[in-house]
């Protein structure tokens, strides 16, 4: 344990996270927070010909303000480039957060989320280019990337092209609780969902005359959790999660509006994880199954049945990093530089780095002290957050 060769500005690292997290920027309307991110980097020495924002607003199907973030910071010895990467936007609760120090702790005054997620992130990859720059730290070349709409579905990272990040050959992502915590792999997602088709008749007089799409929908989804498919799936040949989010109707309305009518409509949709893609997308089939077997089960009295229009797609590739990764070796002998025990962690859910890894750069991500995130208890526990910036700071400056 030698914090002491760390030349950590605490205060300074503390004052960059308050100043970012009162930057509101909910997913999707990122350009604030970006603009709040490239003063402050030029305020402590980085050039603004270093500074750029990449396209992949235009590529991301939902509205959203702004491109990447992205970072050159030239290195001060030679050595494969590094990418520190962290996602600019915030949950949709984070809106209007008024940050407040509380002890150790940054809480937000109760009645929003506080966007620690990912704004820990931000502040550590601005304390890293700081600390490297003030105490002029020798370091191989640097990227920083700043994503935007990771929150609503990882666009920033997925559209990104790789050829921006300058040959990169690893990346330390800050997106995590706990500094101990290494996340070296994450479960890959494929969304599935499915139109029904019946015939309305009325319920009392030709019940027989009618096609229910919601009987339809109700029993595929009994055969699925009876096939094994529902919840957490375990089968000789893999193993994953799935389930049902949404059952209605059309346009956010409910799968029928009135109780004498046999539901001529219904509208589901779910997902399914594993990590193995192949896997998640047997799952998914499961389900294609199991809506096909309901739909021959529910018929009119002439035997006509429903008309199933069942889809799926990929939405994140899995990843997983072996323990002889160079960047898995990094983060771990830097930890031990701190004194500090890894813990490996493989994730259920995606991050910005199953895309990162898919695009050529093996990514590890790492924690900086967001709790209880997405919630309104979310508060940012500085010890963690100092720690991970120390963590941030040697990673950048270890020989390889
Ligand atoms: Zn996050």
């Amino acid at each position: 344990m030698s914090n002491i060769s760390i030349p950590l500005d605490v205060a300074a690292a503390e004052e960059h996270l308050m100043r970012f997290l009162s930057v509101e920027g909910v997913t999707g309307q990122e350009k604030n927070i970006g603009l709040a991110v490239c003063d402050a980097l030029k305020k402590i020495g980085v050039p603004d010909s270093a500074i750029r924002f990449d396209d992949v607003n235009k590529r991301i199907p939902l509205p959203t303000e702004t491109g990447n973030l992205i970072v050159d910071i030239p290195g001060t010895r030679p050595g494969p480039r590094l990418l520190f990467s962290t996602h600019l936007d915030t949950v949709p609760l984070c809106a209007g957060a008024k940050p407040r120090r509380e002890g150790d702790r940054i809480v937000s005054d109760g009645t929003t989320a506080l966007g620690g997620d990912a704004r820990t992130g931000v502040a550590l990859l601005v304390v890293v280019a700081e600390t490297l720059i003030k105490q002029k730290l020798p370091h191989p070349p640097i990227t920083l990337l700043f994503t935007v709409r990771e929150e609503s579905g990882l666009h920033g990272a997925r559209e990104l092209n790789p050829a921006d990040l300058n040959g990169a050959v690893m990346c330390i992502n800050v997106d995590g609780q706990s500094a101990s915590d290494l996340i070296v792999g994450a479960v890959g997602q494929e969304n599935w969902e499915v139109e029904i088709t019946g015939r309305a008749s009325h319920a009392g007089v030709a019940p027989e005359k009618g096609i229910s799409a919601t009987l339809v929908g109700a029993m595929a989804l009994a055969e699925a959790k009876r096939s094994g498919w529902f919840g957490k799936v375990v089968k000789p040949d893999g193993r994953g999660t799935s389930n049902i989010g949404i059952f209605g109707g059309k346009n956010d309305k409910p799968a029928g509006d009135a109780t004498n009518v046999v539901t001529d409509y219904a509208f589901l949709k779910g997902e399914a994880r594993s990590p193995e893609a192949a896997f998640a997308t047997k799952i998914a089939n499961g389900y294609k199954e199991a809506f096909s077997k309901a739909q021959s089960e529910v018929t009119d009295d002439k035997g006509d049945t429903a008309e199933v229009k069942f889809s799926h797609k990929p939405s994140y590739p899995p990843f997983e990093l072996g323990k002889d990764t160079p960047i898995v070796k990094r983060a771990t002998k830097a930890l031990g530089i701190l004194g500090i025990e890894p813990v490996y962690v493989f994730s259920n859910g995606g991050l910005d780095a199953n895309w990162l890894d898919k695009h050529g750069v093996p990514t590890i991500t790492i924690g900086a002290g967001q709790a209880e995130i997405h919630t309104i208890k979310e508060y940012v526990n500085l010890k963690e957050y100092e720690k991970g910036c120390r963590l941030g700071i040697l990673m950048a400056t270890l020989d390889d």
